[in-house]
């Protein structure tokens, strides 16, 4: 059974036409069969997943109605679900178990959605392409031969192969948008602050953020609405406006939209399909009366650098906690320096370990005026860059990838040209924009997808946008080939 869209499911449930315990029992029997094809899903705990929809099942038939009550979500395995092991794709964590819930996954587990599995991920969200996992690559639904993109990647193949209609995923710089736009699914990462990062495995806490995937924008409202909000135990989360809106999201009106396209990501680098797709996706919006025009961000090409400066600087601060002395895994030794140098080596990856020493770099005497210093005036420059374009345009779109879903092993050995699949994706998060990705249409085969960028605080806008595109074209409704059931189920 192919999961189609959670509003279509929220209908069901709530006619009574099918119980959560179905519902969540067909998502588990689905990944049994299917995961062997993908590797997308670490873990789960069947029996707690339907208890809970049995749970769902009893508000329902009690009367009570609400936006994800009985809809099955997969989560990334970077936020704590209390009891299920996290691993973050990662060694050092061991045997680790979340001792609390993400502040997001009480929140959704309050309002009666039923976590079905934890879900793969480069290790610790680095990564571009879900093949930086310990536990092995994720592969990519639409041709297994291909990466889904990352680092949620068990997220975006968790909604493309229609394991479960919604899922978690988290955004530092592109991890929620560029996996979506791999798979052909729908990905919101919201203003920075919007969500509450609190059970959210730090990577690098200027610009992480939480982000849901689903089929659809309106399937993304039902999830949000009940995350977002202003959490005490996030000194960074916001109260978003606007957000008594989802409750029933409607089509934005396109007539006078004024869209804005960036000339810095039309530029060469564009692979023809992708330029395509974009092109029949600005007709959509202007055969509807919107506006396009062009804009400039001139200190775009900075992004990349600065991401990488700024990122790896606090990757190394924030992972200096998995140490073999409080959390997971340890190897043993005669000194305290020795057991975490030990631990560290054999616990952690490759692309890790690049950062960490990268970041310890950039911060150390000597070079942090030169690298991070110049890191954060560019961060103001490029943040300047989009406020000024928001003076003439209401939002922006723009590719989300230069390409399509790459072939596995093809930039594992060439760090430069994984880290360039985000050249679309990085300059928003170093600005804290709310960035929105949705499929646009296919290239040799492959979804393409495009992004809608809109001011600080315009996330409820950007899903009415979304909604509207949606409305009027069916890309976000192409589904992956069926595959071959798996011989080895989980
Ligand atoms: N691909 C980017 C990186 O490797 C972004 C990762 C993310 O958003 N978590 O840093």
């Amino acid at each position: 059974m192919a999961v189609i869209t959670a509003a279509a499911w929220r209908e069901n449930l709530d006619a009574g036409d099918i119980s959560s315990e179905a519902l969540v029992g067909a998502s588990l029997a689905r990944i049994r069969d299917l995961d062997g094809n993908y590797g997308a899903i670490l873990a789960r705990d069947e029996v707690r997943s339907l208890a809970l929809a049995r749970q769902a099942d009893a508000r329902l038939r009690a009367g009570e109605r609400g936006p994800v009550l009985g809809l099955p979500v997969v989560l990334k395995d970077n936020l704590h679900w209390q009891g299920l092991p996290l691993t973050c794709g990662s060694r050092i964590l061991g045997d680790y178990r979340a001792p609390y819930d993400a502040t997001v996954v009480a929140r959704l587990l309050a309002a009666g959605a039923v976590p079905v599995a934890k879900a793969a991920m480069d290790e610790f969200a680095m990564g571009s392409s879900g093949e930086f996992s310990a536990f092995g690559p994720t592969r990519n639904p639409w041709d297994p031969t291909r990466v889904p993109g990352g680092s949620s990647s068990g997220s975006a193949v968790a909604v493309a192969a229609g394991y479960a209609p919604l899922a978690l995923g988290s955004d530092t710089g592109g991890s929620v948008r560029l996996p979506a736009a791999f798979c052909n699914v729908t990905a919101l990462k919201p203003t920075y602050g919007g969500l509450s990062r609190h059970g959210l495995t730090a990577m690098a806490s200027s610009l992480d953020q939480v982000g849901p995937l689903a089929r659809s924008a309106e399937d993304l409202a039902l999830a949000f609405q009940v995350m977002a909000g202003r959490d005490p135990l996030d000194s960074t989360s916001i109260d978003l406006p606007d957000l008594a809106r989802l409750a029933s999201l409607q089509p934005a009106t396109l007539r006078g939209l004024r869209i804005g396209l960036p000339a810095e990501y039309f530029g060469e680098g564009l692979e023809p399909g992708v330029r395509a797709c974009l092109e029949a996706a600005i007709r959509s919006f202007t055969d509807q009366g919107a506006e396009v025009q062009e804009v400039r961000l001139p200190h775009t090409h900075y992004a990349i650098d600065t991401y990488y400066l700024v990122c790896t600087s606090e990757v190394s601060s924030n992972l200096s906690r998995f140490d073999g002395v409080r959390y997971g895994s340890r190897v043993a030794a005669d000194t305290l320096p020795a057991l975490i140098a030990q631990t560290r080596d054999a616990g952690l990856g490759d692309e890790v370990k690049r950062r960490i020493l990268l970041g310890t770099f950039c911060l150390s005497k000597g070079s942090y005026d030169a690298f991070y210093l110049k890191a954060l005036k560019a961060r103001t420059l490029i943040t300047r860059d989009f406020q000024a374009a928001f003076a003439e345009v209401d939002v922006l779109l723009t590719p989300v990838s230069p390409g399509v879903a790459f072939p596995l092993g093809d930039r594992t050995q060439d760090p430069l040209a994984m880290y360039l699949a985000d050249a679309f994706t990085v300059p928003t998060s170093l600005a804290g924009l709310p960035c929105l990705a949705m499929p646009a249409g296919l290239s040799t085969g492959l979804p393409v997808g495009i992004q809608l960028v809109g001011p600080i605080c315009s996330d409820v806008r950007l899903l009415e946008i979304a909604h509207a595109f949606q409305s009027l074209t069916s890309h976000h409704l192409a589904l992956p080939p069926e595959p071959p059931r798996s011989s080895h189920g989980l």
